[in-house]
């Protein structure tokens, strides 16, 4: 006999909260750097960006996906990609609470 309660739900399921991410209608390149980009420029570019990832109803789902797919580039959920290295680094069991993960951030290693 199938067991169908075990099969994964749609994948529709899985993507329906970027629908709803704050930067849908934004131009992209506010969110990935351009070749060659550094320094204070590219501070500016990661910080605009993440003033819009403060206000996004999806925030924690697009941290953890980020988080949890290793994704090299960009900034997610409002972490760059710098941060989220440093948030693996120091072990993601993944929680989707987003303040927590900027608190660590923000605390010195001990
Ligand atoms: S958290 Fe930021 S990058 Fe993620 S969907 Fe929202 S606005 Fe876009």
């Amino acid at each position: 006999m199938a067991h169908f309660h075990r099969l994964p739900g749609p994948i529709a399921d899985i993507w329906a909260w970027q629908h709803r991410g704050a930067c849908r209608d934004r131009d992209s390149a506010q969110f990935f750097h351009p070749d060659g980009e550094r320094g204070a420029s590219r501070g500016r570019r990661e910080n605009a960006a993440k003033r819009v990832c403060e206000r996004c109803p999806v925030r924690a789902q697009c941290a953890a996906y980020a988080l949890s797919t290793r994704e090299p580039y960009g900034v997610w959920g409002g972490f760059t990609e710098h941060e989220r290295l440093q948030i693996l680094r120091e072990g993601w069991s993944g929680e989707l609470d987003v303040r927590g993960l900027e608190a660590r951030l923000t605390t010195p290693s001990r």
